[in-house]
């Protein structure tokens, strides 16, 4: 339940340090408000209930200098994403100092300990692949801004979101007026939200939530105003489509059932004047 989730009073507040330790800031004078060390850059893309991770892992190479994060609720699915991430950076660091797989697996350095006690102990971390990645226990629907301030994020990632297909269940959707309004908030002007489901009902309730309807009558304030379609080539051409459709747990499931897979892409506008 919430009771057991940590969350940082504002995101000004937030200790990514130990999420990201090649990216500390060597400037030991650099703290957050809670005095823990600051990073070099800003987290910058999400993906929202992220279950076991296969997209930050085929994102990290992609956006190399990005510092990705995975939000996820459920305790034991989140362990191992930091357990995947923490065997990635090692044997990315092995690689490194030339160090062999075989090698590696003789003398078992790779699996033994958990991902906190390890993470600091490196040496000479680089940034690179899979030091940019991490995982977060979160409910993201509820506390979002607490991690992220406004117009942070470029990207947010919303991955066959769990269908709760029937009607009463539909306040527990990760898409509603009240999280898209959130969504809006932390993503910048010109940056996306990534959604992809093999539910149609749900496709259409996502671009129902985006975007105005024909013939719909909405008001000023509305958060739908923020955002427009991401269509053609310039979807056509993004690699994170491709990796969304492909890379992601889920998404390999729908494809081993011959599911249907629905995309849609949305950016943020500049804020109008209300
Ligand atoms: N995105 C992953 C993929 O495509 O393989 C996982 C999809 S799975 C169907 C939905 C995931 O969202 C589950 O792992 C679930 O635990 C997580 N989830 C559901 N509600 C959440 C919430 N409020 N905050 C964080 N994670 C949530």
């Amino acid at each position: 339940s919430d009771h057991n989730l940590h969350y940082p009073l504002s995101p000004a507040h937030m200790d990514w340090s130990p999420h990201y330790p090649a990216y500390i800031n060597p400037d030991p004078t650099q703290k957050t408000l809670s005095g823990t060390p600051k990073l070099l850059k800003d987290v910058e893309v999400v993906d929202i209930g992220c279950g076991f991770g296969g997209l930050l892992v085929g994102l990290s190479p992609i956006l190399p200098d990005t510092l990705m994060v995975g939000m996820e609720i459920r305790v034991s699915v989140l362990d191992y994403v930091r357990t995947r991430i923490h065997v990635l950076r090692v044997r990315q660091q092995q690689l490194k100092l030339g160090i062999t797989p075989e090698a590696a697996e003789e003398t078992q350095t790779t699996t033994e300990s958990a991902p906190e006690e390890e993470a600091g102990t490196l040496t000479s971390l680089v940034p690179g692949n899979y030091e940019n990645i991490t995982g977060i226990r979160a409910n993201t629907m509820k506390f979002l801004p607490n991690f992220f301030a406004r117009g942070q994020l470029s990207k947010i990632f919303v991955c066959f979101p769990d269908p709760h297909f029937k009607a009463r269940k539909h306040k527990a959707r990760i898409i509603s007026d009240t999280l898209n309004a959130e969504y809006a908030f932390v993503l910048r002007p010109g940056g996306k939200l990534y959604s992809i489901t093999d539910v149609e009902e749900y496709h259409h309730w996502i671009l129902r939530h985006f975007i105005v309807q024909d013939g719909e009558d909405i008001s000023a304030g509305s958060s739908k105003l923020l955002w427009e379609r991401v269509e053609g080539n310039e979807l056509e051409e993004d690699p994170c489509v491709k990796l969304m459709a492909s890379e992601t747990e889920e998404s390999k499931k729908v494809t081993r059932n011959n599911g249907n897979k629905y995309v849609a892409v949305f950016r943020r506008k500049e804020d109008p004047e209300w």
